[in-house]
């Protein structure tokens, strides 16, 4: 008798979480890699639409606001990424991920230019868009829908947390409703939608963090990427970090963080990324985030000392459940 066969595919493996690689096998036959895209767009929370001087730990904010693209930028560096990753990965499959900076703050136009150029090239299956939620007005959201008709399409809305209070701590600039507003207005449109959440923020406790697993669970998103806080140079929280106001949690207290936080979600949720990573030259603290796969062992860890996995203690009827708990804080 086969024990497994109630198990989704990626526990029979013998995984504990649903990373990106079965994920790719399952929708495009193979192994998919991404190609990192600047389209040298801002950001809201810097070049004073919502906000300046940007979330605290981000160093996007020594860009020049609004720096000037062309196409032929975007595909040189597809050019590039399908030349240092084809022969590496042995795969013509790539996704084109428009990455640093708000990639939907643009006039319409300028972005349509900017995402056709890329979903015309044949190697390219499908696009990643990071934004942040106040940046999705209706007209975005019906563009992203039409591209999506065309291509393999990700949207990700940059969360970090659904507690207000630390919202505000991180100068991000928007609050949770925001967010909640533009997946509601993403998913009207079947938009898939992923998001990136922080944990182990100060002021938050393990309960902070296993409610906003919650809330955003509720949500259905299709992928989420986990990050822990990290402090580069040159940035308002290597400032707090230098002066002793900004405390950081252990790797194992960070990974158990991580187990608390799988366990509340659906194991279709796809994992994109349990730790952040940041090289030696920009990178204050801590000094794990520099040494590669140190976050992704440190969880492996956990889950197994744990004798847990993704979507454990995952409630699809959380949300009916618990009414007395706010949607919003
Ligand atoms: S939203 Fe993103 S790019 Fe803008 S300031 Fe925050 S982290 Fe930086």
């Amino acid at each position: 008798m086969n024990f497994d066969s109630g198990l989704p595919e990626w526990r029979r493996n013998g995984n504990r979480y649903y990373t990106l690689s079965p994920y790719f096998k399952k929708e495009f036959g193979g192994v998919v890699r991404k190609i990192s895209v600047d389209a040298h767009f801002s950001c809201p929370n810097i070049d004073g639409t919502v906000g300046r001087g940007g979330c605290i730990f981000c160093d996007a904010v020594s860009f020049s606001p609004g720096r000037r693209f062309g196409l032929e930028e975007i595909d040189a560096q597809i050019d590039d990424g399908i030349r240092q990753l084809q022969r590496r990965f042995q795969t013509d499959k790539f996704i084109a991920y428009f990455q640093p900076s708000t990639n939907t703050h643009a006039p319409l136009d300028t972005l349509e230019k900017a995402f056709r150029t890329a979903i015309r090239r044949p190697e390219i299956v499908g696009l990643t868009i990071g934004t942040r939620p106040d940046a999705l007005g209706d007209g975005v959201l019906d563009l992203l829908a039409d591209i999506a008709k065309e291509k393999w399409l990700s949207l990700e809305i940059g969360l970090q947390t659904s507690h207000d209070a630390t919202l505000r701590f991180l100068n991000r600039g928007h609050n949770y409703a925001c967010f909640v507003d533009a997946v509601e207005r993403a998913k009207l449109r079947n938009l898939r939608l992923g998001t990136h959440l922080i944990l182990g923020l100060p002021g938050e406790t393990r309960d902070d963090v296993v409610l906003t697993s919650r809330r955003v669970a509720a949500l259905g998103l299709h992928s989420v990427k986990l990050h822990h806080l990290y402090v580069v140079k040159n940035t308002k929280l290597a400032r707090l970090y230098a002066e002793g106001k900004v405390k950081l949690p252990t790797l194992e207290e960070y990974a158990d963080l991580v187990v608390d936080a799988l366990e509340r979600f659906s194991p279709e949720t796809v994992v994109e990324r349990v730790a952040g990573e940041a090289t030696e030259e920009f990178l204050v603290a801590p000094e794990w985030t520099a040494f590669k796969h140190a976050g992704r062992n440190a969880v492996d860890v956990a889950f197994r000392r744990r004798n847990s996995w993704q979507g454990k203690e995952y409630d699809p009827n959380w949300r009916e459940k618990t009414p007395q708990i706010p949607l919003y804080k």
